[in-house]
C-alpha cells in the first residue's frame, strides 16, 4: 500500500479519537461492572470479553509487523517487545486475574475489536514500514524519554489493577481503594495508561503513535471523570482531596 493511502487509516483513528469524546460527553461506555446496565444487548463474561477484543492487538500487531521492510532493525523490534510487553498483559494475563464476575455487552467487545485492528494496522506498518528508525535513534533523547514514560506508565497502570483486584479479594463488592496512586486520583489505571501512550507517541515520534495517545485520552478521561462521580455518590467519606485523574489539578 502506497504511504498516502496509508495516512488516510491514520487520520480515520484520529477522527475516531474525537468521536469517542465527544460521543462519552453524553454516555459511559458500559464495559461492564459498575457502568453496566440492560439495553446494550447480549453480553458475555468480561474475562472472554477483554480476550476476545485485546487479543488483535497483539496478534495481529505482530503480523502486520512481520509485513513490514524494517521487521529485522533493532529499534522496531524493541518497539515491538514494548507493544507486546502491555498487550500480552491486557489481554492474556489481565483477563484471568480478574476476580470480577461481571459481564460486557458484545456490542462494546465488537467496538474495540474493531479499533483494536485499526491501530494495530496504523502503528505496526508505521514502525516496521513506513517510519524510518536507524541505531541512530537510541541516542536520540526522544527515544529514552518514551521509554521511561511507558515503562513508568505501565508500572502505575498494572499496580493500580493489582489495588483494584485486592480490593475483590478481600470479599464484597466495591469498596475504596488506597494507596499508590489512588492517594491523589480515582482512577490511576487509567492515568497510567494515558502516559504509557503518550510515552510511545513520542518514542516513536510519529503521527501514528499520536493518534493511538489521543484516542486513549479520549476514550479514559470521560470515563474516569464517570468513575469519579460514581465513587462520590457511592461512598459518603470518599476522600474529598482526591482527584479523578490528574493529582492537584483535575
Ligand atoms: P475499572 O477500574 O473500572 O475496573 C477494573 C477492575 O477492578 C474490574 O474488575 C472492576 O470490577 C474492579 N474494580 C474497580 N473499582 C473497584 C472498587 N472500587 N472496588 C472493587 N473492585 C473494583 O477499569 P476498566 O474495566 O475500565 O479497565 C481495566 C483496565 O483496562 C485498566 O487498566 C484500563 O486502563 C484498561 N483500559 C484501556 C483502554 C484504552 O483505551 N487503552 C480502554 C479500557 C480499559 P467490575 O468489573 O465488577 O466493576
Amino acid at each position: 500500500m502506497p504511504e498516502g493511502a496509508y495516512r488516510w487509516f491514520v487520520y480515520a483513528e484520529l477522527a475516531l479519537a474525537a468521536v469517542t469524546y465527544i460521543a462519552l460527553q453524553f454516555v459511559v461506555a458500559p464495559y461492564g461492572g459498575r457502568h453496566g446496565r440492560a439495553g446494550w444487548g447480549p453480553t458475555v463474561p468480561a474475562r472472554v470479553g477483554w480476550v476476545v477484543m485485546e487479543a488483535p492487538a497483539s496478534i495481529l500487531f505482530v503480523v502486520f509487523y512481520l509485513l513490514g521492510s524494517h521487521r529485522a532493525e533493532l529499534v522496531p523490534l524493541l518497539f515491538l517487545a514494548l507493544w507486546l510487553v502491555h498487550y500480552v498483559y491486557r489481554a492474556f494475563v489481565y483477563p484471568f486475574l480478574t476476580r470480577s464476575g461481571s459481564r460486557m455487552p458484545v456490542l462494546v467487545m465488537l467496538l474495540a475489536i474493531g479499533f483494536n485492528v485499526l491501530n494495530a494496522w496504523v502503528n505496526a506498518r508505521w514502525i516496521s514500514e513506513y517510519g524510518t528508525y536507524p541505531v541512530a535513534w537510541l541516542s536520540d533523547p526522544r527515544f529514552w524519554i518514551g521509554v521511561v514514560l511507558f515503562a513508568g506508565g505501565l508500572a502505575l497502570n498494572a499496580r493500580s489493577d493489582r489495588t483494584l483486584r485486592r480490593l475483590r479479594r478481600a470479599g464484597g463488592g466495591y469498596r475504596i481503594p488506597s494507596g499508590g496512586g489512588f492517594r491523589y486520583v480515582s482512577s490511576p489505571n487509567y492515568l497510567g495508561e494515558m502516559v504509557e501512550w503518550t510515552g510511545w507517541a513520542i518514542a516513536t515520534w510519529s503521527l501514528a503513535g499520536t493518534a493511538f495517545a489521543l484516542y486513549t485520552i479520549a476514550n479514559l478521561a470521560p470515563r474516569a471523570m464517570a468513575n469519579h462521580r460514581w465513587y462520590r455518590e457511592t461512598f459518603d467519606d470518599y476522600p474529598p482531596e482526591r482527584r479523578a485523574l490528574i493529582p492537584f489539578v483535575l
